[in-house]
């Protein structure tokens, strides 16, 4: 069984559904195809001509474009670029535009217990996972992981000093794809507040954040359920926003396909090189969507027994994760903000509070 994201099915995996507002509140609406994702671009601007929201929409559609470019490991963008010296050479200097994601994205990885680490690239190349038309239906040989594994695969064994990147070795191949999004859209609500407005949302497949309010309350969203219950809604739990607050969700859900029974997916463990065992989602709320981004997928990977680590390494108030049990893992403010839409079984630390 093979399943990609993408295209139409994008509309029926998306792991974040906005919940609609009341009927007649003016919003405009628009969903834009980048970064193999469907982002809906939601606004809410009174006195705005649509002519001129429109015009605001496709400068942050060109925007995210260029991200896209600009962070694909491959192709002819910046990341591309530091990808292709790395392959011969262990050290290379990064260009000014990858700074401070770079930075940050390594900070996440020298703290998170090894659970994230966009030195995997190699790894999610030989998984198939980084394009759709590398799309696998069995597991790699166990040598060709070994071997992706000898080569540089961890951000946090690269030293950075300045503009000079040095890893151990030459061969470390760069992904961003667990943290590249949040700082998209980041990008995307900045552009949409310098531009003047202060009310919106941008939702890329799931993952979003929000500025201002829907009309006289709070943006309300919901995360999809990694495993709905038959005859039950596809909805985990809801949540209402305060401005600017970002929300994204990690799940095996999304990239994935079956052998022998087990699911094979797109959160690789950088400890084993294989996809990630012991969680069916994370979720995180925090005022930084690159950091939630990132610390969405580490949490993932982690698992129930890194989430407490994890959560207090970075100091979350909002996380939760669903286990490979279906047993809610979550913090008190979450569950202090939560409104669960299904049934849900919580870990007995929670059940205890
Ligand atoms: P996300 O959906 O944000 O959790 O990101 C998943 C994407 O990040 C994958 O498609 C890979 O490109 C990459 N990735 C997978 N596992 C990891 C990991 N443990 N650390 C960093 N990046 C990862
Ligand atoms: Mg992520």
């Amino acid at each position: 069984m093979k399943r990609w994201i993408g295209g139409g099915l994008i509309l029926l995996m998306i792991a974040v559904l906005v919940l609609r507002g009341r009927e007649g509140e003016s919003r405009f609406e628009r969903q834009i195809y980048v970064m193999g994702t469907l982002v809906t671009i939601t606004l809410r601007a009174p006195g705005w001509a649509e002519t001129d929201l429109a015009a605001l929409v496709a400068t942050v559609e060109s925007d995210l474009n260029q991200f896209q470019q600009r962070w694909s490991p491959r192709g002819r963008g910046e990341l591309a670029q530091l990808n292709a010296a790395l392959a011969s050479e262990a050290s290379a200097s990064v260009p000014a535009e990858l700074q401070p994601l770079l930075t940050a994205a390594k900070g996440v990885a020298d703290d998170s217990f090894g659970t994230f680490d966009p030195g995997l690239g190699a790894l999610v190349q030989l998984w198939g996972f980084d394009d759709p038309e590398h799309f696998r239906e069995l597991p790699p040989p166990a040598d060709a992981i070994t071997k992706a594994r000898q080569r540089p695969h961890r951000l946090s064994h690269v030293q950075l000093s300045g503009n000079t990147l040095r890893a151990e070795s030459p061969g470390l191949l760069l992904d961003f794809g667990a943290m590249a999004k949040g700082a998209a859209v980041s990008a995307a609500l900045q552009r949409l507040q310098t531009a003047g407005i202060s009310h919106a949302m941008v939702n890329a497949g799931g993952d979003l954040q929000v500025i201002g309010h829907a009309e006289s309350r709070p943006w309300r969203i919901a995360v999809r359920h990694p495993r709905p219950p038959e005859d039950a809604p596809r909805l985990l739990v809801a949540l209402e926003l305060r401005d600017g607050e970002a929300v994204f969700t990690s799940g095996d859900y999304e990239r994935y396909f079956e052998h022998d029974g087990r699911r094979y997916h797109h959160l690789l463990d950088p400890r084993t090189g294989e996809p990630a065992t012991g969680s069916q989602s994370s979720t995180v709320l925090h005022e930084d969507p690159a950091l939630a981004d990132a610390l969405a997928t580490a949490l993932f990977v982690g698992g129930s027994e890194r989430f407490y680590d994890l959560v207090d390494e970075f100091g979350l108030t909002y996380a939760m994760l669903m286990d490979d049990q279906g047993i809610v893992h979550a913090t008190p403010g979450f569950l202090e903000r939560a409104q669960w839409l299904t049934d849900v079984r919580f870990a007995q630390e929670q059940a205890a509070q």
